[in-house]
């Protein structure tokens, strides 16, 4: 792309709510638009273990021709979500829900083995993409041209133009890109803190995007492969509830497949101190917390990965690191009070009317701002 560009679409962010925008302006007639993604890969929360580098005993080699597991939001249920159902079918994904025969483990104590009880049927069944939800990911992206993503690009300004009814965006690799519409698909803390606007957010906008969590940013997920899903045999589940740590929620993640066994966890340890210690302390106390749950079978998966969101500096603020703010009142949606309105829109998920923060939320967010251009522009 030229140093300076005009488009009519600028879409800031390529997580899930700025793939969708991109893929319904293009189906709607829309197709001169730009996505400006700060990192060198689309995805946003969205991210799975072939991304990073399993740092685990295991060589590189091996964890390369492993399955992907998600190591951001990763579950869905159809039974309440109709929404992300529908455009799953219609993207052509395999789904399949999450199974619930075996005992579910309860561990009180590192000192005491863990306690079986038989799972229930859940009220809501969790739903997985076969693939990860990086293969949503992939399926989007396949719709926007290469040359229409600008990776490791991130926005700094946006800018009213006087007398021509467009904005300007600049962005750290130095490019500027003139655009009638833009649609911030980031989270509203991080726009709020990394972004300078001109002019200036109205206080009660400014107030409403530092005030919103971003939903999830404050965690890390822990996730180790093996060879087989070997738990199932003994009739275990794979999830776990501990108060002992350091991960306090584990599920079975293996794909439909099987070909693996995969487990992650959620930490019980908080952002703060999480950050004391390193990534290989992290991982061998997480991997002898899944000897003590699974048996000495568990002692050496062939990879595993820890994703810290807290430390992301495109997804979470101090803020988000400093406690978890599960999910606030969404953010305003328009600029309302400043000749930005009706030219910046946030679709983010958080500033869904639905299911805010989750990844149902990220389409239902991006269809709004989508049907709002699409209204301007008649
Ligand atoms: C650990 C974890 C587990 C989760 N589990 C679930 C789950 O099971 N089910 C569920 O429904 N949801 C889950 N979620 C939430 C779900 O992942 C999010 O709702 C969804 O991915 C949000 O998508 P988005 O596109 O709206 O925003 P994001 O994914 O946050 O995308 C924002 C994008 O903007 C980019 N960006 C930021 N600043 C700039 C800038 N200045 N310039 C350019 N680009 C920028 C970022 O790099 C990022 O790619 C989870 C999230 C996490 C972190």
């Amino acid at each position: 792309m030229m140093p300076a560009t005009e488009v009519e679409v600028a879409i800031i962010g390529g997580g899930i709510s700025g793939l969708y925008a991109a893929k319904q302006l293009q189906r709607r007639g829309v197709t001169d638009l730009v996505i400006i993604e700060a990192q060198p890969e689309l995805g946003g929360r969205v991210l799975s273990t072939s991304s990073i580098r399993s740092n685990a005993a295991s060589p590189t080699a091996v964890s390369c021709s492993l399955p992907s597991y998600d190591l951001g939001g990763a579950w869905h249920w159809p039974a309440h979500q109709a929404k992300i159902k529908q455009i799953f079918e219609e993207l052509g994904v395999q789904t399949f829900a999450d199974s619930h025969d075996g005992d579910l483990l309860v561990e009180q104590s590192s000192y005491r083995p863990p306690t079986r009880w038989s799972a229930k049927e859940p009220e809501s069944v969790f739903w997985r993409v076969q693939g990860g939800m990086t293969h949503v990911v992939n399926t989007l992206k396949k719709d926007v041209e290469d040359a229409k993503v600008l990776l490791s690009t991130a926005a700094t300004a946006i800018t009213t133009l006087d007398g021509v009814d467009k904005v300007r965006v600049d962005c750290s690799t130095g490019t500027t890109i003139t655009a009638s519409h833009v649609l911030l698909a980031i989270p509203a803390r991080i726009a709020a803190a990394k972004i300078s606007f001109e002019p200036a957010l109205p206080s009660s906008v400014r107030s409403t995007w530092e005030s919103t969590p971003t939903w999830m940013a404050a965690h890390a997920k822990y996730v180790c492969v093996y060879s087989t899903p070997f738990w199932r045999d003994e009739g275990i589940l794979g999830q776990v509830l501990s108060t002992a740590g350091p991960l306090s929620e584990i599920h079975d993640v293996t794909d439909l497949n099987g070909t693996h066994g995969g487990l992650f966890g959620f930490f019980a340890l908080d952002a703060q101190a999480r950050a004391k210690q390193s990534d290989e302390e992290l991982k061998r106390a997480c991997r002898g917390q899944m000897v003590r749950l699974f048996g000495p079978k568990a002692a050496e998966p062939l990879a595993d990965y820890i994703k810290d969101w807290s430390r992301d500096p495109f997804i979470a603020t101090e803020a988000d690191a400093r406690v978890d703010g599960g999910r606030g009142p969404g953010p305003s949606y328009t600029i309302e009070g400043s000749s930005l309105e009706g030219k910046v829109r946030l679709i983010v998920s958080e500033a869904s009317p639905e299911f805010t923060g989750y990844l149902a939320g990220a389409f239902m967010a991006a269809e709004r701002g989508v049907e709002d251009i699409c209204k301007a522009r008649r």
